[in-house]
């Protein structure tokens, strides 16, 4: 069933900062392109956006929420990271004449996707090709290098990290609230995904859980009252996943085995686990067999 709300539920959940949270769906039957955290953060000159939503339909949406609090310029429209549910809205905020920032592997990413996503698009969302558009970065940031952009009386540091989601992470803090939001680098309430690296993952999410915030937006689930709990939450999942695939390894047993059995004692701990813990020992296995 492909429904989305008539309007999208916006939460002030800091001062001019407003997040949209999407509905925990496989991207597969069910999903309707509205299933991660979107939102923008306003200053005084000008507004940015975090993430786009999974289709034109979901970027419009939020394109009108922000115009029901402020008329300012959208000078910019991040992607955390390439995956298809955050970045089909983008194309909306062509009119506004936004800047669109992104890891400088971004472009390349969207483009060695295209096809498969625009054939999900079809199938799952019935948006055909035509509207499956991509807006690649035109700011891009280099892997270990901040951006600063000002809105007016604040200002947001745009970070770019080595492969651990994806190869495209990105994490935007807002330095007036001490708000990160974190892209995929974190999950809440739904397991992790790994389309990435799993050690530079692991990496990032210890190095995330360090600093010295007030609040962490999650790509995906509801931003935690302790952001630390989660951070480690997320960094047990992914290290006990890496140490049993080390260890199947070891011991002989097959990726067709692992998939089945390996951490079977965490399902109770994450939505969608079952769907989502098997295609990460797929992606992360055979990465691993050589090591
Ligand atoms: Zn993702």
């Amino acid at each position: 069933m492909n429904h989305l709300y008539a309007s999208l539920n916006m939460v002030e959940i800091k001062s001019n900062v407003f997040i949209h949270q999407g509905q925990h769906f496989d991207v597969d039957k069910g999903y309707q392109g509205d299933i991660c955290n979107i939102g923008f953060i306003i200053g005084n000159k000008s507004i940015a956006v975090i993430d786009t939503g999974g289709s034109l339909k979901v970027g419009s949406e939020l394109l009108k929420e922000i115009r029901k609090r402020s008329s300012l310029p959208i000078s910019h429209v991040i992607n955390t990271h390439v995956h298809l549910d955050h970045i089909y809205g983008n194309a909306v905020f062509k009119s506004e004449q936004s800047e669109f920032v992104g890891h400088k592997n971004l472009a390349k990413a969207m483009l060695i996707r295209k096809a498969f996503y625009e054939r999900l698009n079809l199938e799952l969302l019935k948006v055909p090709f035509k509207d499956s558009v991509q807006v690649p970065p035109s700011i891009e940031i280099n892997e270990g290098e901040i951006l600063k952009i000002d809105l007016g009386d604040r200002l947001l540091s745009i970070e770019a990290y080595p492969e651990a989601h994806t190869d495209s992470d990105v994490t935007v803090f807002d330095e007036k609230t001490k708000t990160l939001w974190t892209g995929d680098l974190l999950f809440v309430e739904r397991a992790p995904v790994i389309d990435g690296n799993i050690h530079g993952f692991i990496e990032v999410v210890k190095n995330l859980s360090h600093r010295s915030l007030d609040l962490a937006v999650p790509g995906h689930g509801t931003p935690p009252e302790d952001h630390q709990k989660a951070f480690k939450k997320m960094q047990h999942y992914l290290v006990s996943l890496r140490d049993a695939i080390r260890q199947a390894i070891d011991d002989g047993i097959d990726l067709d085995e692992a998939t089945q059995t390996l951490l079977k004692d965490q399902a109770n701990e994450w939505e969608l686990f079952n769907i989502q813990n098997p295609r990460n020992i797929n992606r992360v296995y055979p990465s691993m067999e050589w090591e």
